[in-house]
C-alpha cells in the first residue's frame, strides 16, 4: 500500500496577516509545486483568508488548528466547521497536545470535534501522544490506546479511512527532544494495529499517521524512513523557508 507522504506545519500562536502572507507566498514558490507528497500549513484563525489567497493556484492545502462541534451559536472563541471551510480549509488539526495541556480538551471533545469535522467536510488530523511522565510510568501504549479508541468512537469504516492521525509524543513537541524512528515507529504500528481493529486492514494500510515533536532538516529522512510513518507534523520548523523546504524535500530511502 503506498501511503501519500503529508507534510504539515503547524503555525500555532503565529504571524501577524503580513507576516503570514508573506511567509505563505514564500512557501508557494519553493514547494508549492511539489506533486508526490502533500504539503499543508496551519496558520491561526485570523490568518486563514489571506493565506488561502497566498497560496491559491499552489498545491499547499490549508489547515485550521482546531475547530468546534456545533454548527453555530453562543460559543464565543470557536469557530464552526463552515467557518473553516468559508476560509479556504480543508482540513483541521484536532486534540494537539497544547490544546489539550493547556484548554482542557479531553478525548471525548476531540471525538466530538473530529465527528462535526468529518460530517462537514472537512479532514481531520487527530493527535495522540503521551508526556514523559505516562512514558516513564510505562503507559504509553494504554495512553495512546485510549486516545485513539476515544477519538474515532463511534465513527463507521468509512469516516476513520478518512482521517490522518498524528502521534505527538508531549515530551518531544518544542523541546528539541526527538523521539527516536525506533520509539516512534513502535507507536505508530501500535496506532495501526488499533485501526485495523477499529475500522478493517484496508483502512489501516491506508490511513496516514504523522510523526511530531522538533522534526527538523536534520531529523526528518530518518523518521520517515520508517515505515509506519507516514508524513509529519512540524511546529517550530515550519515557520522558517529553507528548513520546511528542506523537510518537505526530506530525502527518501529503502521505505
Ligand atoms: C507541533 O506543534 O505539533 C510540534 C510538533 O511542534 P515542534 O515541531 O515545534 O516540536
Amino acid at each position: 500500500m503506498t501511503r501519500v507522504p503529508l507534510l504539515a506545519g503547524n503555525w500555532k500562536m503565529h504571524c501577524t496577516r503580513a507576516e503570514a502572507t508573506a511567509l505563505a507566498s514564500r512557501l508557494a514558490e519553493r514547494v508549492g509545486a511539489v506533486a508526490t507528497r502533500e504539503v499543508l500549513i496551519a496558520p491561526p484563525y485570523t490568518a486563514l483568508h489571506a493565506v488561502a489567497e497566498a497560496i491559491a493556484g499552489s498545491k499547499i492545502l490549508l489547515a485550521a488548528q482546531s475547530v468546534h462541534w456545533e454548527p453555530k451559536g453562543a460559543f464565543t472563541g470557536e469557530v464552526s466547521v463552515a467557518m473553516l471551510r468559508d476560509a479556504g480549509c480543508t482540513h483541521v488539526i484536532i486534540g494537539h497536545s497544547e490544546r489539550r495541556q493547556y484548554f482542557a480538551e479531553t478525548d471525548e471533545t476531540v471525538r466530538k470535534r473530529t465527528a462535526a469535522a468529518l460530517a462537514g467536510g472537512l479532514t481531520p488530523i487527530v493527535c495522540v501522544g503521551e508526556t514523559l511522565q505516562q512514558r516513564e510510568a510505562g503507559q504509553t501504549t494504554a495512553l495512546v490506546t485510549a486516545q485513539v479508541n476515544g477519538a474515532l468512537a463511534g465513527l463507521d469504516e468509512k469516516a476513520v479511512g478518512r482521517l490522518v492521525l498524528a502521534y505527538e509524543p508531549v515530551w518531544a513537541i518544542g523541546t528539541g527532544k526527538t523521539a527516536t524512528p525506533a520509539q516512534a515507529e513502535e507507536v505508530h504500528a501500535l496506532i495501526r494495529q488499533r485501526i485495523r481493529a477499529l475500522a478493517s486492514a484496508a483502512v489501516a494500510d491506508a490511513v496516514r499517521i504523522l510523526y511530531g515533536g522538533s522534526v527538523k532538516p536534520d531529523n526528518v529522512d530518518s523518521l520517515m524512513a520508517e515505515p509506519d510513518i507516514d508524513g509529519a507534523l512540524v511546529g517550530g520548523a515550519s515557520l522558517e523557508v529553507d528548513g520546511f523546504a528542506r523537510i518537505v524535500n526530506y530525502e527518501e530511502s529503502s521505505r
